[in-house]
């Protein structure tokens, strides 16, 4: 087993397929113009030592020769898989720009001991590969959607693409890819208004519905503490308008507060006059008042404000052969080098044991000399 120096068993392996992506969320990779305004409008030289944010990051993609092959990240995965880690998540950037990804999907779904296969998706490109992966033995997906408004969707990802991801939702529900979860980053001023009718659009649609507090993982370095919506105010927030309890939690290590909606709501509609499209439904015609949603709920996950450290058991491995022991490090632990030498397997794990000693305790958000790490949440993956 893989155990960290403060007793920590690890059994979440997140894989980063590849570092490019063709959104730009405003919290992830603020390149766009809006995005620059939008922090822009926030900076405050009195508070922020740093400069205020530009459009002109220099940024570019891993060549494709540095990113781990699927025989490495088989390889890497199996290994993983003998000391114990039980949860794989593929991610990127976006894991579907990777070509071939079933092929990769097929060869993890073979390896025995996994229990858990999941992706993390952006979902503009899912629709096209949705059956490919699920035949390759993908069981669990989750969407990242932070609006429903397609102007505020556009703002927040860099995209036109609200309509394609809401029907890539719908798709994985009738392919009976389940749990499907989607996740929303919550930033004040710019999306918090639609907490409400994103937890009435789970509701309708049967969903699980993480809000996430935004982290200071994005490519401007232009996170600032106030942007930061509290997990504790975003469900008072619900509460103040469905009627919530608790849901169990199922493991320790588990991030999310999750909360079950206690009777079908009477209003699941827009509450905010936002632009709402049609949600593509496999039930047309169903109609709120009548909505029963055993399977919705919402999770609140609140790493700045309460963060849940002292439970994690996760790794991560970059699309470019970096194990990385926390979202947070300021170090990594060149795996590649190591494959691409010739070492063996046995040689592997003695290395991952030590390289797990080194896991941070915890991340230090908000306290006097806080490192933002090099590299972002597009290039980690999340
Ligand atoms: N491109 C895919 C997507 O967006 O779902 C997968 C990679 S993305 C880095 C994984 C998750 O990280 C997404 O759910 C995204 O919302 C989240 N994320 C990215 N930057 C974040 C930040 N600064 N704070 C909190 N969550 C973030
Ligand atoms: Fe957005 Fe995911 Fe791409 Fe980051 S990696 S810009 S969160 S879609």
């Amino acid at each position: 087993m893989l155990i960290d120096s403060f007793g920590r068993v690890l059994g979440d392996l997140r894989i980063s397929v590849t570092d490019r992506c063709n959104f730009r969320c405003l919290y992830c990779l603020p390149e766009t113009e809006e995005a620059a305004n939008f922090y822009r409008s926030k900076f405050d030289p009195a508070r922020n030592p740093n400069p205020a944010p530009s459009r002109s990051l220099l940024r570019s993609w891993k060549p494709r020769n540095e990113l781990l092959s699927f025989e490495e990240i088989e390889r890497v995965t199996r290994t993983f898989v003998a000391l114990g880690i039980r949860k794989v998540r593929l991610t990127g950037g976006e894991p579907l720009l990777r070509n071939d990804l079933p092929r990769l999907v097929e060869r993890l779904a073979s390896i025995p001991g996994i229990q858990d296969l999941a992706m993390t998706t952006n979902g503009f490109h899912f629709a096209r590969h949705a059956r490919d992966l699920r035949k390759a033995g993908l069981r669990r997906v989750s969407f990242s959607l932070d609006s429903l408004d397609p102007a505020n969707f556009r703002r927040m990802t860099g995209r036109d693409g609200l309509q394609e991801v809401l029907q890539s939702i719908a798709l994985a529900r009738d392919l009976g890819f389940d749990p499907v979860k989607v996740n929303a980053v919550v930033i004040r001023d710019l999306n918090h208004h639609e907490v409400e009718d994103l937890a009435a659009f789970a509701l309708r649609e049967n969903l699980s519905l993480r809000f996430i507090e935004f982290m200071p993982l994005d490519s401007g370095r232009s996170w600032l503490k106030d942007l930061v919506v509290p997990g504790r105010e975003i469900l008072a927030r619900l509460r103040a308008r469905f009627d919530l309890v608790p849901a169990q939690p199922s493991h320790a290590s588990e991030t999310a507060r999750r909360w079950r909606f206690r009777q079908p709501i009477q209003d699941a509609g827009p509450s905010t006059g936002t632009a709402q499209v049609p949600i593509p439904s496999p039930n047309p015609g169903l109609d709120d008042t009548h909505v029963t949603s055993p399977g919705a709920e919402i999770g609140i996950i609140a790493p700045v404000t309460e963060p849940f450290c002292g439970h994690c058991n996760r790794i991560r491995l970059t699309a470019d052969g970096q194990i990385r022991t926390c979202l947070f490090s300021v170090i990594e632990h060149d795996l590649k080098a190591r494959l691409r030498s010739g070492v063996t397997d046995p040689d592997i794990v003695t290395w991952l044991h030590h390289v797990v000693l080194g896991k941070e305790e915890r991340h230090h958000i908000g306290e006097a000399g806080f490192e933002q790490p090099e590299r972002t949440m597009s290039c980690i993956g999340g």
